[in-house]
Parts: C-alpha cells; structure tokens; sequence
C-alpha cells in the first residue's frame, strides 16, 4: 500500500503541526510578507502605512470592508485596468465566487498562492485522514465538474474558484500524490454540460467500482444529488456497460471519445451491479455495496451541506462520513484534522499560514476585532481576511464557533452566513434556524417514510401581517393531515424570542407550507446553472427574495399543495 507515494504524509503532518504551534508568530509573518508584497498598491497607499507591516498599524490604518466597498477597485480590474489596484503582481485570472447563498456572483483574484493553499490544503487533508483511514492504490469517485469561464471586457478569464483550480497542472499532480485520481477522464470534468457529466462520472464509477477507495464532491450536495440521478437511470449505466456502447445521450464529442475509451462489454460486471441494485432496499447502503472497497465518503458536509447528511449515510451506511475543509473563492482557511469527529461537532483547524485573519466577536459594541490565537472556546465570531490576493480586512460574512484549540491554531465550526435570513420586525432567524426547524419536521415525516428533498423559504409581504413561507420538496405525496401537523411543526420550531412574540401579538401571520412537485428544485439549480453557476460549488439558497424573481416564479409555479399553521 501507498508504494507509489512520492511525497510524505508524516512530513506535511509535522508541517502543519509546527506552524500551528507557533500560530500567533506565523501570523505576524504572514502579515508582515502580504504587506512587503503590496504594501505600494494603490488600495494600501490610501491608508498611510508607510512600510509598516505590524499588525498593530494596520489595523489601526486599514478599515474593515465588504466585498460592496471594494466592488469599483475590481470592476476596474475587470474591464482591463492593469496598474497595481490591489495586488503588486498583475492579475492573470479571476474568480467568480458561486453567488447562491446570497443570489449575486462576486469577482475575486485568483493567483498563484490561492493555487498554492490549495494543493496544501488538499494534501494536509488527506494526510490527517489517511492516518484513521488509510486507503490502498486506486481512484476516487470524485463528482467534481468545470463551471462556465468568461471572457471579461478587459480581457481576463473569470470563473468559479474550483474550476481555476481543476484546470491547473498542480491539480493533476496533487492528485495523482495524493492517490485520488478521478475514475473518469479530464473531458468528463470539463464538459460543457452537467448532466452528461454526472452521467458519465457514474458511468466510470462504475467501471471502476473495485478500484474505487472513497467517494468525494467539494460539497455533499453533489453527491447526494449523483446518487438521486442513480436511481433514475441506472438501468441504462448497466446497458452501457453491458454492450460496450456509451448511450446516445452523451453528445459532446470530446466526452464521448474519452470515456468510450475505458468502456468495454463487460456483462459480468452489469449482472453483478443489477443484482446488487435489486437487492437494496429503499437504496440503503448503495455506496459500499457498489464500491465495496470505499473507505469514506468526503467532501464539505457543514452549514448548508448539514440538510443533505441525513441522505448520504443512507447511501453510505457505516462508511465513515468526512467533512473536508472550510474555505471560500476568497481563500482558504482551515482543515478538518479530526477525521473521527461525527459530522454534528467538526470543527476546522485554522492554517496560520495561508491569510492572516481576525475575528469579529458577534456580541460586541463594535467591531473591534481580536487576532488568530486571541478568539474565546465557546465564543461566535465573524471571520476576517487579509490575503495576498488583495483582500485587506475583509469580511467574509461567515459567522463561526471556536470550539476548541489544536496547538495553538482555533478549530473553528461553522455556525451560518451573517445574513439574517427570515426577518419580518423583530424576529431574527439564520439559516441554521430555518435548517433546525426543517429537521424537526424531517423527523415527523421519516416516522411515515417520507423524506424532505430540499427545501426554501420566503417572506410573503403582500398581506399584512407579512409570514414565512417554507417551500419543501417531498419524496412522495402526503396526507393533508401529516402537512398540518408539519406545518405546525415548523412555526413551533422557530422559538427566538422575536418571532414567538411577534406572533403571539399577530405581528407576524401564521406560518405557511408549500409543498412542491418533484424536480422543482432540481429545475432551480439549473436555472443557476444556466446563469454560470457551477455543480461544485452550487448551494441552494436557502431564502428567495422578492429580487429573485425567476427561482420565485417556479417555486410558486409548481405549488401542489399548501397549507397554514394553527400553532399559535
Ligand atoms: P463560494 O462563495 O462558492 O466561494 O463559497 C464559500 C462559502 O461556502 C463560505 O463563505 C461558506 O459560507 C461556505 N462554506 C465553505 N466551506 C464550508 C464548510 N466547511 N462548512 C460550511 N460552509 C462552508
């Protein structure tokens, strides 16, 4: 095992654990080296640092900004202005972050660190997971895909985070390093369209299967979404397999070529997966009875991934579930270390290395922010990037949970996005509230075998008082009965003080379900798709405005039925 191995996973272990230990020094270096670099940029020159690179002055020189405040430094990047705006070195690509947690794309540098952070994170990962979960020579199911790439006015090319990282030579290497070769070729990745490439990513998976060491996606909505498409279609993958023959359905030429290439008739391996597809019950454990010698299934199952957990260790079964990492188009900042953590309580150990960070403290007076190695166990805070891809002070509108230290570096647990997502007057309620709330009444439905398959919300203004709509796409139909009792479930589910009471004085109306078609919000995600947005990074926005019309327009178009809460 692991003979082919051309670098050393206790080596990048014993890397990560000396800069840990020395995390507040690594910082000021950090700083210190991002300052040297751009410390003449036109951005930084506005704020009198006059070489210094202490964190001290440039905190007190530098204000804290949102991507809002920067927007007219990287439109002039964007329509072709090449003096040093934001960065010393010219900008030779850009990044476009996914834009559905809150509806808006943003554009931000891609560079060669952004490059090189990821390759370490990538590889700091799997040495901390193969150490609990080491896998033998082989290839990973990895559903990963390319999104859209722009050609902006002046001339860069602009796409999502994942796909400039997909299309460089350092992915490739790392990936072959690090055993996690994908099981279907680079065409595959890149194909111009989604569905030919979930087709034929499980087309390969398949011909792959005894190969396959574990089961990967940047985010587990992917995952879960290529095993749905499974049982649809895999009927047809056995054909395919059986004859030799790609299906008609793969029309893109380069695809088609590539993946014809590795498949062959091989109808023992097509009885051998149809029996085992007639043999599951309700596909529970589909992951380790079609790969049998997957070890774990991997990607980000934290935040807005935690609604889909519930579906993946029905696919998985005893597989080991591993969140991955916690980063953003913006930049990277810490790794799961702790692969034996149950989903529920990981937490991210910071790379103090990779940007230089502070924290807002969530309840405070001000936004004073506190250094790397100064944040509280227990204690909420919003994170704040310095990078060398020209953010200074940047807030990323994450809001996170020290939960603990390793060395002297935080872990960090994801809490929500800091907008508010559901407010009418007082009330306040994040995305983890209305998730709570869409668990609970999971719950309820799963004693009838019924299973949420994703789920939105809204807030209806158009009669007085305003109230939330929640819009659930269910595995099968319901009784009205079971709809009332969720409904009700739901509207006792948000108990922040505001809302029980706005709702107690009818300040708030009672809350409304609406129950949507099948493949409704499979039709939102390739509305997103359509706009640029890719697979990869796709996460489904958890609250509809009134801005966003289009999603609204096929949430409400496909309403199959409804009903109002009787909770209060
Ligand atoms: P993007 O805008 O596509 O770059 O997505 C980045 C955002 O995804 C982050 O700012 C987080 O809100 C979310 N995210 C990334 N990693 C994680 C994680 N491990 N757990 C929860 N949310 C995450």
């Amino acid at each position: 095992m692991g003979k082919t191995r051309v670098f050393n996973l206790d080596k990048v272990v014993e890397e990560f654990e000396e800069v840990t230990k020395n995390a507040a020094q690594v910082q000021r270096e950090t700083l210190r080296k991002i300052l040297e670099q751009n410390g003449e940029v036109e951005y930084l020159r506005n704020f009198d640092l006059n070489g210094r690179t202490d964190p001290e002055s440039f905190k007190s020189c530098v204000p804290l900004v949102t991507h809002a405040d920067l927007e007219p430094y990287f439109q002039r990047i964007v329509d072709g202005d090449t003096s040093k705006i934001l960065t010393e070195k010219p900008v030779t690509a850009l990044s476009l972050s996914s834009g559905t947690t809150n509806g808006r794309s943003k554009f931000l540098i891609f560079n060669d660190e952004m490059l090189q952070s990821s390759m370490q994170i990538y590889r700091t990962s799997f040495a901390f997971i193969n150490r609990e979960y080491p896998i033998g020579e082989g290839k990973a199911l990895q559903f990963i895909y390319s999104s859209k790439q722009i050609k902006t006015k002046g001339g860069l090319i602009a796409t999502t985070g994942t796909t400039n990282i997909y299309k460089s030579k350092q992915f490739k290497s790392t990936m072959k390093e690090i055993q996690s070769q994908c099981c279907s070729p680079e065409e595959v990745i890149f194909s111009p369209d989604f569905d030919q490439a979930l087709y034929c990513h499980l087309l390969c998976g398949l011909i792959y299967s005894n190969d396959v060491q574990y089961i990967a996606s940047a985010f587990a909505h992917s995952i879960v979404h290529a095993f749905r498409t499974f049982e649809q279609i895999w009927e047809e993958l056995c054909e395919n397999i059986r004859y030799g023959v790609l299906s008609d359905k793969i029309t893109d030429q380069s695809v088609r070529l590539s993946v014809s290439k590795i498949l062959h008739p091989n109808p023992e391996l097509a009885d051998t997966i149809e029996q085992k597809c007639a043999g599951l019950s309700n596909w529970y454990g589909l992951i380790p009875e079609l790969w049998p010698n997957a070890k774990y299934v991997y990607g980000i199952m934290t935040g807005s991934m935690e609604p889909y957990v519930r579906k993946l260790r029905h696919y998985a079964k005893n597989l080991p579930l591993l969140s991955a990492y916690y980063g953003a188009s913006e930049g990277w900042i810490a790794a799961n270390v702790n692969p034996r953590r149950e989903i529920e309580s990981v937490a991210y150990a910071v790379f103090p290395n990779i940007s230089y960070f502070e924290f807002i403290p969530v309840i405070g007076e001000n936004e004073e922010t506190v250094g790397l190695t100064e944040v509280e166990i227990g204690k909420e805070y919003e994170v704040v990037i310095t990078s060398s891809a020209g953010l200074y002070r940047y807030k990323l509108g994450d809001i996170v949970k020290v939960t603990g230290f390793h060395n002297s570096t935080p872990e960090l647990q994801f809490v929500c996005r800091k907008n508010l997502l559901l407010t009418i007057n007082i009330d306040k309620n994040t995305e983890k509230d209305l998730q709570a709330a869409v668990e609970k009444c999971s719950q309820l439905l799963s004693s009838e075998k019924i299973e949420v398959v994703d789920f939105t919300s809204y807030i209806d203004l158009s009669s007085e008082p305003g109230h939330y709509v929640i819009f659930l796409e269910l595995s099968s139909d319901v009784e009205q009965e079971t709809l009332n009792d969720c409904c009700d479930c739901l509207d006792a589910a948000f108990v922040d003080v505001g809302y029980v009471g706005s709702r107690k004085a009818h300040g708030i109306g009672p809350l409304e379900l609406r129950v949507v078609k099948r493949g409704t919000f499979e039709r939102i995600m390739e509305h997103y798709f359509g706009k640029g947005a890719t697979v990869s990074q796709f996460k489904m926005p958890r609250c509809v405005r009134e801005s966003n019309g289009e999603v609204l327009e096929i949430l409400c178009g496909n309403v199959v039925r409804g009903c109002f809460s009787t909770a209060y």
